[in-house]
Formats: C-alpha cells, structure tokens, sequence
C-alpha cells in the first residue's frame, strides 16, 4: 500500500485517489525568467520520480507543471534586457525543456503557460467577489478577503491572528486585513497588462495555479505539490481561492495531498535566486562530462529522501557520479535479459516496499546496491535484467552501459581506441616502456584500461 507525507496533518497517509486508477497531480513550475538552478532542479526531479513511480504501479497520472510567464522579476528581466516580456519568456522556457530533458525528467502531460490563463483567472476572481470573499480596493487593485476562509492557515499550520500580529500594517495599505492578498493588480504604465471588468492589470502570482490546476485537473486534484518554501504562502493562498469558491459547509477539498520537497542547500543555506548562492542546472552540466552529467546529477538529487534537506557540493557530485558508475560497470560486464518486472521477486518486493514508504528513495537504492553485488557475484543477466528494470521505474541505468562507462570525456582531443590499439601493438612487439608511456597518458586524461583475457583491453572513464 502506497503511503505519502502529507504536509496537511503531518502525517503519513494512505494514498487513495478520487477516481480509481487516476491521478490527478500539480506541480508548482518555474518563473520563466532565467535558466533554472539546481535547487530548482531538486523539486522537479522530485516529482518526477513520483510521476514515475505511480505509473510503474499501475496507475494513469496526469500530471501537470505549470509555467509561470508573468511576473515581477521577468517583468524586471524583460526591461533590463529590453526585449519584449514574450520573447524573455519564450527563450526561457525552451531552455527549461531543454535542461528537463537533460536531468531525463519525462514531460508533464501537460504544461500550461499562465498567461494562457487570464480569462480562468478572472473568472475565479469573480466568483469569489461574487461571494464577497473579494473585494476592490481603493487603488485598484482586487484583494482577497482573508477573513472570509475559514480554513485559512491549516496547510501550514499557522494561526491567521499570529500571522496578523507580525505583519506591519503599511499607512497607506489599501487592504482591509494585513493578511489580504492580490488577486489582480491594476495596470502601470510600462507593464503588460489585461482588459477585465475590474479594470486593466495583471494577475497577482497565486491565482494563477488555481485557474491551471481547474483547467487542467479540476478543482479537486489528489496531488499538489512544490518546493517547502511554496507552503506559506503560496500553497494556502491557492487553497482560499480555490476552496474560496466552494459550496458553503461543502466538504470538498482543493487537494488531498500535499508534497513538498525540502531543499536543496549550498554551504548550509538555501540555494536561491534572491540569494545569489546558486548554480543553474545548465552550468553545472556543462562542467560534467556530457554522457554521464544529466544521470550524474539526477542520481545526486534523488539518492536522498524527497524530505531531507541535501547539500550541493562538487565532491557530492563526484561522490554520485562514482555510484553510479559503480551501477553502469556492473551492467556492461553482464549485460541485462529483457525481463518484465515481477514484483513477487524478493528484491521487487522490498524494492516496492520502500517505494511505497513515502517514496523511500535512500531504502530504494540500497536495495539497487544489493542488486548491484549479486549481479557482480552471479553475472546472471536475469538479475542484471531486474536491476535495469527497477532503476527504470525511477528514470536510471537506461543508456547503453559500454557509452556510459566510457563518457564522452577527452575523446575529442585524443583518439583513446587508437591510442589503446597502439599499447596493444607496443605490447606485443615487448616495447613496454612505449606500452607504459600510453597507459600514463590515458591515466592522466582520466582513463582507465581494463586488460582482459585473449589480449582484449577494454577503457573506462576513472
Ligand atoms: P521558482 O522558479 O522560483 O518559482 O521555483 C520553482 C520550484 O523550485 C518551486 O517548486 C520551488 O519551491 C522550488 N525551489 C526553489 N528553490 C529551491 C531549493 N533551494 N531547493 C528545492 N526546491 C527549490
Ligand atoms: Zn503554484
């Protein structure tokens, strides 16, 4: 039985789903205005593993990550790059898919833009004025009435006269409550900007999940996830507005479960953008070696627990990276049976276990690592074929395993299969200084030789 963490009551639950067989999940995606970091990469590599993991169980997901393509910081982005919001926009959101595909994060079903969405937006803005939990200030603006939810704090456990008690209410706030927030911004000159019946503007950031999640899943999902720092406020103001807009005394709920993936840290701070403490995913990729990077890096990000905090270091990545090998040797010595995953098999089923344990990654892959020694013990390709294939439920140990071990590193500036035929030939003829002298030179370019039986060398990357 499938359990998850549900950071609505902190606990682990049962997982059940409103229709049986389906999921319908959401996922909070990235603001479109630079590439993404690898803190980012961390939640979106998380889910992704969800996303796989409840297919590989049997069940139909449909999964949506939105893209945020209007906002404040892209607005800035645009202005200072001075082009156009659309064209900052569009780039980056190629770039997004480009660097997903590179981590082998599978697409969401679907990915829908925000400003796609205005109409949806609007539409929900108006029901809930409708019913008075939203209102016209004197600036121009739509807020939304806080004090008209009741639930209003029970996603992360805050107490609204707590909240209320911090805020420092501004003079000139055109808000009646502090804890009020926008649902549409009245235009400014230099911003895009929408006609609607409030006037011309911009939506404010939180109601556009819950305009994508109607759209696409209806208002109520069985999933919805992000990063931790999306719980308050981000999380529970998509709650007001979407429950905002339920029957009164309806028992309905926006979302039945509620994942958040901790951080990822650099230095024992969160890697963020405000923070200036961040690597994009890109960059670090083009600093890895470009056959192993992508998995390299996934495999970093996922051998922790989803909850965990994980801390990026070179060293770390090194440290996955050697793992991971690790897995690709053993593959290559014995290659994989196609098999179909039984799940009755002892190493499945503790594998599933885990799994099932709010996706117990850690648990997961030490099994993957029992896995790994039997297979290296037995060279029986039927246990390699069932370590395939679990990784495969999770996006590993996918690419071909002699391309994997052997990298795409230094091939350029140095010819390695000539240089080992050259050994060989050196070897032969019992000029093993020149023999010697190659094997430094492959050593020092982070090459490893394998001599095998009959003459054979085989080469890897260290
Ligand atoms: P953003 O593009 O900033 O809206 O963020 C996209 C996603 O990445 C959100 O789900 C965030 O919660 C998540 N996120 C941002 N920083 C981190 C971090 N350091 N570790 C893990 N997740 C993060
Ligand atoms: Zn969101």
């Amino acid at each position: 039985m499938q359990t998850i963490y549900n950071t609505l009551g902190r606990q682990k639950q049962a997982f059940t789903t409103i229709e049986p067989g389906l999921v319908r999940m959401y996922v909070c995606g990235p603001t479109v205005y630079d590439y993404f970091h690898i803190g980012n990469a961390r939640t979106f590599a998380a889910f992704d593993m969800v996303y796989r993991w409840l297919t590989a169980t049997g069940y139909t997901v449909n999964f949506v990550r939105n893209i945020t393509d209007i906002d404040d910081k892209i607005i800035e982005r645009a202005n200072a790059n001075n082009e156009p919001m659309e064209a900052l926009t569009a780039r980056m959101t190629d770039a997004y898919f480009e660097d997903a595909a590179r981590l082998k994060l599978l697409r969401p079903t679907n990915s829908p833009r925000a400003t796609h969405h205005i109409d949806g937006m609007l539409a929900i803005i108006k029901q809930l004025e409708d019913k008075g939990m939203a209102y016209r200030a004197s600036n121009g603006d739509v807020y939304y009435a806080v004090r008209e939810f009741e639930g209003y704090g029970k996603l992360s456990g805050k107490n609204p006269d707590d909240l209320r008690a911090g805020e420092r209410v501004a003079v000139e706030s055109a808000k009646r409550d502090p804890l009020d927030f926008v649902l549409w911004k009245a235009a400014k000159p230099n911003e895009p900007q929408w006609p609607s019946i409030f006037g011309g503007g911009r939506p404010g950031w939180h109601i556009e999940c819950s305009a994508m999640c109607r759209a696409e899943l209806g208002d109520q999902i069985d999933i919805h996830g992000g990063g931790l720092d999306l719980q308050f406020p981000h999380h529970e103001n998509e709650i007001a507005q979407t429950e905002g807009t339920f029957e009164k005394g309806s028992a309905g709920q926006f979302a039945k479960f509620w994942m958040h993936a901790a951080f990822l840290n650099i230095d024992h701070e969160k890697m963020s953008k405000s923070l200036g403490n961040f690597f994009t995913l890109r960059e670090v990729l083009n600093k890895l070696d470009a056959v192993q990077g992508g998995e390299t890096v996934r495999y970093f990000l996922l051998r922790g627990h989803y909850r965990s905090e994980i801390n990026y270091s070179w060293d770390m990545l090194e440290d996955a990276r050697q793992s991971l090998l690790g897995f690709y040797i053993a593959l290559k010595e014995t290659p994989a049976a196609e098999v179909k995953l039984d799940w009755a098999n002892a190493y499945a089923q503790k594998f599933r276990v885990a799994m099932e344990d709010d996706f117990d990654t850690p648990a997961a892959f030490a099994v993957l690592h029992e896995l790994r020694r039997e297979v290296n013990r037995t060279r029986s390709g039927e246990t390699a074929g069932l370590l395939r294939a679990l990784g495969a439920t999770l996006g590993f140990f996918q690419d071909s395993p002699a391309a994997f071990v052997q990298g795409a590193a230094n091939t350029a500036q140095l010819d390695v299969d000539a240089l080992v035929s050259e050994r060989n030939a050196a070897k032969q003829r019992q000029d093993f200084t020149r023999a010697d002298a190659i094997r430094k030179q492959l050593d020092a370019a982070g090459i490893v030789l394998e001599d095998k039986p009959g003459g054979l060398t085989e080469w890897r990357r260290k």
